[in-house]
């Protein structure tokens, strides 16, 4: 049974998870860039290194989930990276979302070094990371997704197995591009609510309940009506997702006409200064363009209470 861990990359979604190992009794050694954020972790009795390569050390399991691919190459293979230190034995797990081939160029490089690599990407945002709840995919040899599978049931509610490395990434694209899909219809689908007249809380209701619901929209459209964009997925990690799944896609020559349509709103909504802010906030692109602003006019859930009093 594992025991040591390193967790490297203490973002929005490697916090929740190093967060979770820690309180699940593992021990735990964190690295993250920005090396302020693994001070609440030392509180908390994990060690904190100096660099990737010291961080992994002594850890039968090390986990990372880093911005893009980029992050990956300068952790992985920089100097001082993760391969500088790694021996045969180790499992290592890439969280983050990067392109398939990325992964495969991680296992094979892990392999020279006699260690086994698994790409476990996954689905929910800063809530879902924090609450343990998040949907888990894994690819890889079989018998490390099987030694790692107690502790990924303890960050997330499924745990999906995918087969050879690179296809959990190829699935997180994959559900990416349904993502980016589902944001892109709900701001178009509100600014034009919004431009008719209607009611943005009964909007909202409907949305809820209609056949076709999602937690995403549900989340995603109150959180508009508010102006809350506080980031849980980051704008600029959509539009980089965007670019990953363009990539793939072509790579395969399957048609993604509607997601080149959003990365250009991302895009704009970038260009207005808004890549910090939640991917939501690609709705403030349509908007300019509308000449509106999606906005609630009285709290929600008011229209809900009336419906029940009819
Ligand atoms: P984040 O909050 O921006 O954190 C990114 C992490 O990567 C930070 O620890 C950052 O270090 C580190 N990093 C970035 N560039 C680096 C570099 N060149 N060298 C070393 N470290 C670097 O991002 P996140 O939201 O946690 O996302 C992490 C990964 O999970 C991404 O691949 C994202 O697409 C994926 N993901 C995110 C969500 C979500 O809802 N947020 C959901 C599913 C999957 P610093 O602290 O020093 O900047």
């Amino acid at each position: 049974m594992i025991k040591t861990i390193s967790y490297l990359g203490l973002g929005t979604m490697g916090s929740g998870m190093a967060s979770n190992l820690l309180k699940a009794g593992y021990e735990l050694t964190v690295w993250n860039r920005s090396a302020e954020k693994c001070e609440p972790f030392a509180r908390k009795g994990a060690r904190v290194a100096d660099t990737p390569a010291d961080a992994i050390r002594d850890a039968e399991l090390v986990m990372y989930s880093l911005s893009n691919d980029q992050a990956v190459e300068e952790v992985v293979f920089g100097a001082k990276g993760i391969l500088s230190g790694i021996k045969a034995g180790q499992i290592a797990m890439d969280m983050s979302t990067v392109l398939p081939a990325t992964s495969l160029r991680e296992q094979e490089a892990y392999a020279k070094h006699g260690v086994d690599f698994l790409d476990v990407p996954v689905f929910g945002s800063k809530q879902e990371s924090a609450d343990a709840k998040l949907w888990i995919m894994a690819a890889g040899k079989r018998d490390t997704f099987e030694k790692v599978k107690p502790i990924l049931e303890q960050l997330g509610q499924t745990v999906h197995y995918f087969g050879k490395n690179g296809n959990a990434a190829a699935m997180k694209l994959v559900g990416n591009l349904i993502v980016a899909l589902e944001m892109e219809a709900l701001a178009e689908g509100l600014v034009l609510a919004q431009k008719t007249g209607l009611d943005l809380n009964t909007v909202m209701e409907v949305v809820k309940v209609a056949d076709f619901r999602s937690p995403l929209l549900v989340s995603n459209g109150q959180n508009i009506l508010k102006r809350d964009f506080s980031p849980s997925f980051a704008l600029k990690l959509m539009l980089k997702d965007a670019g990953l799944i363009e990539k793939f896609a072509e790579s395969l020559q399957s048609p993604i006409p509607a997601l080149r349509v959003v990365g250009k709103n991302l895009e704009s909504a970038v260009a207005l200064g808004f890549r910090k802010e939640n991917a939501s906030a690609v709705i403030k692109a349509l908007e300019k363009e509308a000449g509106v602003e999606v906005k609630a006019r009285r709290p929600l859930g008011r229209s809900q209470v009336l419906a029940h009093k009819k």
